[in-house]
């Protein structure tokens, strides 16, 4: 992961990083750039996902084939079999 300066956008050596919360982490880094010489602290946070992981992807299925009726099931099933 390449993060850059805030103030003169040279790449950063991330000297420490500490979790703030489950989806929240801080990254301290150092500015490369000897003639700036900034220490700055950086956040990355989770934004969404690209592709539910495969425990959700399983729970949701459950949770649509639970709202169809049996017959509407028997269909589904025969589809995929
Ligand atoms: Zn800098």
């Amino acid at each position: 992961m390449k993060i850059l300066c805030p103030a003169c956008e040279s790449p950063m050596h991330i000297i420490r990083s500490k979790q703030i919360s489950q989806e929240v982490r801080e990254f301290v880094g150092d500015c490369k750039n000897i003639d700036c010489g900034s220490r700055a602290a950086m956040l990355l946070s989770f934004s969404h996902y690209i592709r539910l992981p495969e425990t959700n992807q399983k729970n949701l299925l459950i949770e649509l084939l639970s709202n169809l009726s049996d017959e509407e099931k028997s269909k589904v099933l025969s589809a995929v079999s």
